[in-house]
């Protein structure tokens, strides 16, 4: 069976992996496809793409949108255009609200007589910072063991270095990836923390802007957990997608194309996805 991983980041937002150095690891995995679905940016895409060509390895531009629901829920957008004119001012409102946020947090850090900048902070790491980012920084600074050690002590909502960011409204982040000629899915529903009468009500809000699936099979989802998501889906006439979530080095028990061990998402989800945004327009 072909498998591929639609939930991919690099190092255009806070993966630890270029985009070319995901397209090498895909090819060792022998995967058929990848998605690169970076927070807030397409800007991967194109990298991924060329360093692809000439390979038996098909890449997809997509993109990752946080957004707000009872609390925090992603947005997933595949085959998008990323040079789509609908896009690019949405997304360079939330990143210029990321960096109004990410001024903030180096300056808590500075006050401390830590040594980090804002400056230094997008010199390094490039147009989208996110707090993974910072999180390493304090690791390397020898404040913390691990990300997720830096983010427990340091960067986790109500403590000390701390801002919170404003969030694309849902229903404009699910309209905006199909104005820019992709599917929009529901990523990791069990991220959220729902009742079932909570996530069908979530469900049912998104298809009404134009949800078109729902990531089914994601890393560490058991089997039981996937197939309740796949009835779900399949209820609800959404594309099951699937994906790990790969973030390099920033979630280290996670390997591309495999998720925690079990992951596989076979090829034929692409075709759905595929033959969707041919259909594309609002
Ligand atoms: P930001 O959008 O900059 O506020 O950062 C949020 C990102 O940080 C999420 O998309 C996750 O990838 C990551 N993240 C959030 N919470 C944690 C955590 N407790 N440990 C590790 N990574 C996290
Ligand atoms: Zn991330
Ligand atoms: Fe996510
Ligand atoms: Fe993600």
């Amino acid at each position: 069976m072909k498998r591929i991983d639609l939930h991919v980041h690099t190092t255009a937002s806070d993966g630890t992996c270029t985009p070319e150095e995901v397209v090498r690891l895909a090819l060792d995995e022998g995967l058929a496809a990848i998605a690169v679905t970076d927070h807030d940016t397409a800007d991967g895409y194109a990298q991924a793409s060329a360093a692809a060509a000439g390979t038996a390895l098909e890449v997809v531009p997509g993109i990752e949108i946080s957004t707000r629901y009872f609390g925090s829920v992603h947005i997933l957008g595949y085959f998008i255009d990323p040079q789509s004119d609908e896009l690019r001012p949405v997304l360079d409102w939330v990143v210029r609200d990321r960096d109004e946020r990410n001024r903030k947090m180096a300056a808590l850090m500075a006050a401390d007589g830590l040594p980090v900048s804002y400056e230094q902070m997008h010199e390094r790491f490039g147009a989208v910072v996110g707090r993974p980012h910072f999180a390493r920084v304090l690791c390397e600074l020898g404040l913390a063991d691990s990300i997720q050690d830096a983010f427990d002590r340091y960067v986790e909502k109500g403590r000390k270095y701390y801002i919170g960011r404003q969030f694309l409204p849902i229903e404009r982040s699910v309209e905006i990836i199909r104005l820019a000629g992709g599917v929009p899915v529901l990523a990791h529903p069990f991220q959220y923390r729902l009742e079932e009468a909570q996530l069908r009500e979530l469900i049912e809000h998104c298809m009404d802007y134009g949800l078109r699936g729902m990531e089914c099979r994601y890393s560490g989802y058991s089997e039981e957990q996937s197939a309740y998501l796949l009835t779900l889906a399949k209820e609800y006439g959404l594309l099951p997608t699937g994906g790990s979530d790969f973030h390099g080095a920033n979630k280290p028990h996670i390997r591309l194309g495999r998720g925690t061990g079990g992951l596989s998402v076979p090829l034929e989800v692409l075709e759905g996805l595929r033959e969707e945004a041919g259909h594309g327009s609002l």
